[in-house]
């Protein structure tokens, strides 16, 4: 991708820094996201990614605090091990146990799960209210994790399928204790979870089927997507999946994976400046650069 070097040109001594922490960094979109919506609004701010080992992650929480860099994502691996490296979290993040976002406010870091927001936002905006829906959770990582949790908090009847049924077992065990809600959990081949799929109002992919070396595969046979179905995939590279291409193709509505990396983008976006990003902008850029990526 090409520097900008219009905004490089911008910097200044009193410009904001936001940036994101993880391994690897080098395919994030958000910097991009981050750094459109600065521009558009005319805000002196920039957004940078940042390689961090786990081993160095300590020395770069201190050194995020050292120099004020006012607020950062975090992506994997560092989701759950950077809540004992800062101050507090809300409450939806301690529930989670996972952080996405950090403000910065004179040294004193606070956690964010925009993840879990940006999930229920992009099915709001889509025009699915999930409260008290039945939904099929297929994974058992980090992105269902937040998933899950938003979805408990909805008063959900979450069922979560993995491949590693214990990882489904385990995810299940910790959103039923801290929600108080029951969870089912499944293998993917279990004859049962037939059952779980017939009643589904909605279904999620928080798998990686359907992308990289898995590309035209869907978690999911088209034959058990039903019309009445949401059908939503988390997976926003390729734009539209395997799975999202046969939901379409029975008049299922479906909902991609990029809505949810744009909302969890404009919801730690307003946390970080009071201000609502240009969705509709930073929707058409990031669209445009996914869009290149696959030409
Ligand atoms: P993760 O923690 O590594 O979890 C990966 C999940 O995918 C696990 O449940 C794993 O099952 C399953 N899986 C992987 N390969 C599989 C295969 N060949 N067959 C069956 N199951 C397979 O990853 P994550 O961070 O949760 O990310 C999951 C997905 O979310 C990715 O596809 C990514 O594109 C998407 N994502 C979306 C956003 C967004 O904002 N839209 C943000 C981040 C990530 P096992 O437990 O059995 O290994």
């Amino acid at each position: 991708m090409k520097w900008d070097i219009e905004q490089s040109k911008m910097v200044s001594g009193t410009t904001r820094i936001y940036g994101i922490i993880g391994n690897p960094v080098t395919h994030t979109l958000s910097p991009l996201l981050h750094n459109t919506a600065f521009r558009e609004m005319g805000l002196n701010c920039i957004y940078l990614p940042f390689h961090v080992n786990n081993t160095e992650l300590s020395a770069a929480i201190n050194g995020i605090r050292a120099i004020n860099i006012h607020g950062f994502n975090v992506t994997m691996p560092h989701k759950l091990t950077i809540i004992p490296l800062i101050d507090q979290l809300d409450p939806l993040a301690m529930r989670i146990g996972a952080v996405n976002t950090v403000t910065n406010c004179e040294g004193k870091l606070t956690g964010y799960n925009t993840d879990a927001t940006g999930f229920i936002r992009a099915l709001l905006d889509n025009g699915v209210d999930p409260r008290g829906k039945k939904v099929v959770v297929f994974g058992a990582g980090g992105v269902s994790r937040a998933i899950c949790f938003a979805l408990a908090e909805q008063k959900c009847e979450i069922v979560i399928v993995n491949r590693t049924v214990d990882k489904a077992r385990k995810l299940a065990n910790m959103v039923s204790i801290v929600a108080s809600r029951r969870v089912k959990s499944f293998n993917v081949s279990e004859e049962t979870l037939d059952k779980s799929l017939y009643e589904a109002d909605i279904i999620v992919n928080a798998t990686s089927i359907g992308m990289d070396e898995t590309i035209g595969k869907s978690v999911l046979a088209a034959g058990l997507l039903r019309s009445s179905m949401v059908v939503f995939d988390t997976i926003y590279h390729p734009i539209e999946t395997q799975l999202i291409k046969d939901a379409k193709k029975i008049g299922a509505q479906v909902i991609g994976g990029l809505d949810m990396l744009l909302w969890q983008g404009a919801i730690a976006f307003k946390i970080w400046t009071g201000l609502d990003a240009p969705f509709e902008l930073i929707k058409n850029e990031l669209t445009r650069v996914l869009k290149n990526y696959e030409d």
